[in-house]
């Protein structure tokens, strides 16, 4: 099942998965896992929380879409990356940078953004992306 086929009541349930950087936590093993899992990958406990993740990340590696398809058509360049963020990698899209800013090693930090709408349903799809840590968060546009 995707995005797309979910109902609004099911969307709402799993708003906090999508709204914020969320990670499943082993009690048993302690690791980390992302996207929470019913179980964890390492040992198979089931004895798992989960945790928002606040801190920035390092962008490891990245590619620019230049020919997307479909719905995405409007949205090229996209800019996709590979983010280590507390130990783990998060394949994610990247936002508020050109490309021509781009480079490896850079910290990035989770921010929401809209993605989509669905003007059947009535939902505007938001979801986490990246984006470069440049300004003080005293200065940050709200
Ligand atoms: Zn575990």
């Amino acid at each position: 099942m995707t995005v797309e086929d979910l109902s609004v009541p099911a969307h709402w349930r799993r708003r906090l998965t999508y709204y914020r950087l969320v990670a499943g936590r082993c009690k048993k093993c302690g690791r980390l896992h992302y996207p929470p899992a019913p179980a964890c990958p390492y040992c198979g406990s089931k004895d798992l929380e989960l945790i928002e993740i606040n801190n920035k990340g390092k962008l490891e590696t990245y590619t620019i879409i230049y020919s997307a398809p479909g719905k995405s058509r409007g949205r090229a360049p996209i800019i996709v990356g590979v983010v280590n963020i507390e130990g783990l990698r998060i394949v994610s899209e990247l936002t508020d940078i050109e490309p021509e800013e781009l480079k490896t090693g850079i910290d990035v930090e989770p921010v929401l953004r809209r993605m989509d709408e669905d003007t059947n349903k009535g939902i505007i799809r938001y979801a986490i992306k990246f984006r470069p840590v440049l300004v003080p968060k005293s200065e940050e546009r709200g």
